[in-house]
């Protein structure tokens, strides 16, 4: 776990002014930290209730050295309450009896001024508004000496009333930027080393969340994953198979694109179709517009822009765009046709069109050869009605016949 605020990358808005408050002795009583899971709630809920807690915080910071935070430490790493720190996950004390108990447990039988704080982790899996409700009127009851700190993915399923109590800070997934910084301080912690190409895979694959992003590291490294057997493992496209099927896009026969298309989704979870081919999008745009390489290697920068040169890339993106985790296999199919069609500087009214031309083509064609032959045979027989035999014999010969 980590043990300072000032390791905790990301959600900066947050954590600086919760280390302020704990810094200026004005932690709030109820605090709710909010947000996406793995992104470093607990950690911050428990590294403030050490700080309260600690006998010499320096900035905010709890100092780790102390009675107080080595009790903490140990309380935390078993999983036990200490007499003035308890951490519950609301989703196993959310009936009324456990729910009661709690209660009792921290309102009633506070002992004395002694600070106390009371961790209350996923607390949207109190679905009872009855209880959420007295929870709230015994926290406006509450003594001074008690910090509630309570966690949820789910922000909206806990009442007005108590969000509106608390002091609520919202925690967020990661940036590309800060994922970067957070595995490079992880690598360096632990002394291990990673390719370029497999933490950017890593990175990827985590989605700005840092737990995931730690755990694939440390799973990574533990087990010495190569960056082919990383894209295996996590089921992703090769980069190299992706730009394989724009290629076919821009190829005049449609045969080739619905082969990639095809294969694509026979191989791959629909939803990582969509994910990688949306950062595609974005990756080509970021180095046709910008020059900005990202994962790209050089060659496959050169041939990008070649297959790119003339393609209208806000319309591939919005595309891209309207494609999300729910579409179908149709749905993305749809898209590609579309994309095609848009690479092949093409409009989507073009494509009926083109069909309705080519339609009309063939209709014709069909029709004068019709028409021809039904000319020839006119003919023929205009001709044989009108000649006598010896005419036709005759005209026979012209053409170099023998009799
Ligand atoms: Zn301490």
């Amino acid at each position: 776990m980590i043990m300072q605020f000032r390791n905790i990358v990301g959600q900066s808005g947050s954590v600086i002014l919760l280390q302020r408050a704990l810094s200026n002795g004005n932690f709030p009583k109820l605090t709710i930290l909010a947000g996406y899971h793995g992104t470093g709630k607990s950690t911050t809920a428990l590294l403030s209730a050490m700080s309260i807690l600690c006998e010499n915080p320096s900035q905010g910071e709890p100092c780790l050295g102390c009675g107080s935070c080595k009790q903490l430490q140990n309380a935390i790493s078993k999983d036990i309450p200490t007499c003035n720190f308890m951490r519950v996950n609301m989703a196993e004390k959310n009936s009324r009896s456990d729910f009661g108990e709690l209660v009792k447990e921290i309102f009633v039988l506070q002992p004395s001024a002694k600070k106390c704080v009371y961790v209350l982790e996923e607390m949207h899996a109190v679905k009872d508004e009855y209880l959420q409700t007295m929870l709230l009127e015994r926290i406006d009851a509450m003594p001074p000496n008690v910090h509630i700190i309570m966690t949820t993915t789910e922000l909206n399923k806990l009442i007005t009333p108590l969000r509106s109590r608390a002091r609520v800070f919202r925690f967020t997934r990661i940036n590309q930027n800060e994922s970067e910084a957070l595995l490079t301080q992880w690598c360096a912690n632990n002394y291990v080393r990673i390719p370029k190409e497999v933490s950017s895979l890593i990175i990827k694959s985590a989605g700005g969340v840092p737990r995931e992003l730690i755990n694939l590291a440390e799973f990574v490294s533990e087990n010495s994953v190569t960056q082919e057997e990383l894209i295996n493992y996590l089921n992703l496209i090769d980069i190299d198979e992706i730009i394989e099927l724009f290629t076919a896009f821009t190829e005049a026969q449609m045969t080739s694109s619905i082969i990639a298309a095809d294969k694509m989704l026979k191989a791959h979870e629909k939803s990582t179709v969509v994910q990688q081919i949306k950062s595609f999008i974005l990756e080509v745009i970021y180095l046709m517009e910008g020059n900005i390489t990202g994962d790209f290697t050089k060659e496959q920068a050169a041939i990008v822009k070649e297959v790119f040169r003339n393609t209208a890339l806000v319309q591939l993106a919005s595309v891209g765009e309207k494609l999300n985790a729910y579409s179908s296999e149709n749905d993305i199919k749809f898209a590609f046709l579309k994309m095609r069609q848009i690479m092949r500087n093409k409009s989507i009214k073009d494509i009926v069109r083109d069909d309705r031309k080519a339609a009309t083509l063939q209709r014709k064609e069909a029709n004068s050869v019709f028409k021809d032959k039904k000319a020839v045979a006119q003919a023929v027989s205009n001709a044989t009605a009108s000649l006598d035999k010896e005419t036709f014999l005759e005209s026979m010969n012209m053409f170099g016949g023998d009799n």
